[in-house]
């Protein structure tokens, strides 16, 4: 039996009753598998002499004898005292509701201590402590569960020993015996007793590793089988697929020939990570399976053109190419790009969001399904019930990490396997890519289009914004154009912020007066944030002071100033994503993070990442760290979350060895029918470690 298959009901156990079982269910507890899953959180380590004058180091274990005991305080709040004493010091133990104590620690017993103390009133005191007799054997190490109300270590630690010895017999391992033999891991049924209860820091270390390893292992397997099933699901309409992607094939020729036409016209040449990524691109176009990749750039590495060169491909083998993002703005933009480069290439180039007006909406339906428009740019609108394409078969998510799994399930329905290309600028630590990606093929550019300068990075104090507004009005003289970025849209009075609305006032009345200024935030209507886009991007208007709208894919070359007020108050993804909006022209670019006095120490290690690296791969690295990747765009819905003790990050290295030991298993045995493979079958078949969670990401 496998530990998750152990379905009995907890009540099985002595000393579980209903109320135990219901405190229990709290936890998410309600099997006995689930129960032994449920790992301490920490370890006691009660083997090792602690004495009471070393309290402060943490936690007390030592021999101690009672002196004397004395109550305070009156009726029920009446409190026990008990002072004790072992070789090094004296304290005083606070009995809160432990009144029967006072039988148990009459004054001359001895007895060994474990707490954690404080100094109060003169004293070495605790509340927080357990005591138990010298007569038995010398404690080992125990473990200390996550709680909840109504429920203690004691209670805890009793009832996950009845379970272990419920369950010894019938525990079986679920890991390959090679990898166990190979890694020199525990027996299962060792692993799980010593997690709980080790006998020693050594034995607990290997549990550790056990468990840690198994858990990423079925990780990588069930990746391993989504990509797997996406294959096999379309290796049963197979002839219709290949007519389908391959009806213009052309093999091992690095680009097509509208490729080719577009980089002809272009008046620069793909960088180096491009260049790599089309390739890979058109490889996975010209395989019988559809694409699944994931295309990640640093803001500015020029994804776009990748996605364009990808849609020409698409064209060429007579389908239809959709390109989505999460605004209309970037939408926008990405039409007109289009529209400039793809037009002259004879590629029908449509635009669809939610704020097309009726007339033109329906005409421009009718156009996609009877295929007269080749490559289409939008919104969420893309995937609107009443869509219908004639033949998609490429669909391109811009800023991935915006759209939810639903919406990009939902595009993908309007073809029939269609290609899917994800691009993402806020970069997705390899930790992570290989868990909730790990069935994606992924491109990273690395490199920038050539000439681009890294923006400068000051750091400036709110009462020295002065200097830094004198700075920006040296720019805008010069014909340059900055950005203004605040956390509010308006309000800030209240929090003592300053906000887009207020500031916007009196950056264009006292501060830079002659100069163009226009607002910019969530709230202003659609149509009026394209005019005042497009007059940005033309130089009419010099400053835009907006809330992060402008964080997205925006691209102005003549802008060279980012000025980001309360700059504490963004996440790094956030500030990341700002600062690429400046430096995508010739010019010297700036950014200017300006803090409150009231910064945290949190503010002030965001502040210091931004000011000490450009590179999106270390800041992204350097925010999982600082947030934990729960909080990482993207990822609240995916099965890493369900993880138990494993952690991508910190076990990176083990996560790379249970991935390529699981896709090798895979590879040799897609069905898993060889003997030694039978097994894992079985734990996935009978007890699925993360459930259904996992398919849920793409
Ligand atoms: P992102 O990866 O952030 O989406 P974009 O696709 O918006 O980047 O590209 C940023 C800018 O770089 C655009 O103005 C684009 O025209 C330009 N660009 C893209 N590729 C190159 C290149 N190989 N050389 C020079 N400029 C390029
Ligand atoms: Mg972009």
């Amino acid at each position: 039996m496998f530990l998750r298959g152990l379905k009995d009901s907890v009540r099985r156990l002595k000393g579980a009753g209903p109320a135990a079982a219901e405190t229990l269910a709290r936890l998410g507890i309600s099997t006995i598998g689930g129960l032994l899953c449920h790992y301490p959180r920490d370890w006691e380590d009660r083997s090792r002499h602690v004495p009471l004058k070393d309290w402060q180091s943490g936690r007390v274990c030592t021999e101690v004898e009672v002196l004397t005991q004395d109550w305070f305080g009156f009726g029920r709040m009446k409190t026990l005292k008990v002072y004790v004493e072992d070789e090094s010091a004296r304290a005083c133990l606070v009995c809160f509701n432990r009144a029967f104590l006072e039988r148990q620690l009459k004054p001359g017993t001895r007895c060994r201590l474990f707490g954690q103390f404080y100094y109060k009133y003169g004293e070495i005191q605790s509340s927080a402590f357990d005591i138990e007799p010298v007569s038995g054997a010398i404690s080992p190490i125990l473990p200390v569960y996550p709680l909840t109300a109504g429920l203690s270590q004691g209670m805890l630690r009793k009832l996950v020993g009845r379970a272990l010895d419920f369950s010894a017999s019938s525990l079986e391992d679920e890991l390959p015996e090679s990898i166990i033999v190979r890694d020199k891991l525990l027996k299962k049924p060792v692993a799980i007793r010593a997690i709980h209860f080790p006998a020693s820091m050594e034995e607990l270390q290997k549990a550790r590793k056990t468990l840690i390893y198994e858990e990423l292992f079925y990780l990588e397997v069930m990746v391993g089988k989504r990509a797997l099933a996406r294959k096999l699901g379309v290796r049963n309409e197979e002839k219709e697929i290949s007519a389908l992607h391959s009806s213009f094939l052309i093999p091992n020729s690095s680009f097509s020939p509208l490729q080719l036409r577009l980089l002809e016209r272009l008046p620069f040449s793909l960088t180096p990570g491009q260049d790599g990524a089309v390739k890979e691109i058109n490889n996975d176009m010209e395989s019988p399976y559809p694409m699944a990749r994931l295309l990640q750039g640093d803001v500015g590495s020029g994804k776009t053109l990748v996605s364009f060169l990808a849609a020409l491909k698409t064209v060429e083998q007579g389908s239809q190419a959709a390109l989505m993002a999460p605004t209309e703005l970037l939408a926008r933009q990405h039409a007109e790009n289009a529209a400039r480069y793809l037009e002259p290439l004879g590629i029908r180039i449509a635009f669809l969001t939610g704020n097309l007006k009726a007339n033109g909406r329906s005409q421009l339906l009718k156009a996609l399904a009877a295929g007269e428009v080749d490559l289409v740019a939008g919104t969420h609108a893309l995937f609107s019930r009443d869509v219908e394409y004639r033949n998609l078969a490429l669909v391109v998510v811009d800023e991935q990490h915006r759209f939810g799994v639903v919406q990009r399930q939902a595009i993908m329905a309007k073809g029939r396997f269609p290609n899917l290309l994800m691009m993402s600028a806020t970069p997705i630590p390899r930790s992570l890519a290989l868990t909730v990606f790990g069935d994606l093929d992924v491109s990273v550019i690395r490199d920038m289009p050539p000439g681009r300068k890294e923006v400068k990075t000051h750091l400036a104090r709110e009462s020295n914004e002065g200097k830094v507004y004198d700075f920006v009005r040296k720019e805008l003289a010069a014909g340059r154009q900055a950005y203004f970025v605040y956390p509010l849209i308006e309000g800030g009075d209240e929090n003592e912020l300053k906000d887009a609305v207020s500031m916007a006032d009196r950056l264009g009345s006292e501060v830079f007066p002659g100069f163009s200024l226009a607002l910019l935030h969530s709230k202003v209507d659609e149509e009026d944030k394209r005019r005042i886009m497009d007059s940005f991007r033309r130089g009419e208007i010099k400053i835009l002071a907006a809330t992060s709208v402008v964080e997205v894919g925006v691209d102005v070359p003549n802008a060279t100033c980012m000025v980001i007020e309360h700059a504490e108050r963004f996440g790094l993804a956030a500030l990341h994503q700002l600062r690429g909006r400046v430096g995508r022209g010739e010019d010297q670019a700036y950014c200017f993070l300006v803090y409150s006095d009231t910064l945290t120490e949190d503010g002030k290690t965001r502040l210091k990442v931004m000011l000490e690296n450009s590179d999106g791969f270390v800041i992204a690295e350097e925010d999982l760290k600082l947030r934990g990747p729960g909080q990482i765009a993207g990822i609240e819905q995916s099965g890493y979350l369900t993880l138990g003790i494993a952690d991508p990050v910190r076990d990176a290295a083990e996560l790379v060895r249970a991935r390529s030991d699981a896709f090798a298993i895979l590879e040799a045995d897609p069905a898993m029918q060889k003997a030694e493979h039978r097994l894992i079958a079985r734990v996935l078949e009978e007890a699925p470690p993360f459930g259904d969670v996992i398919t849920a990401t793409t």
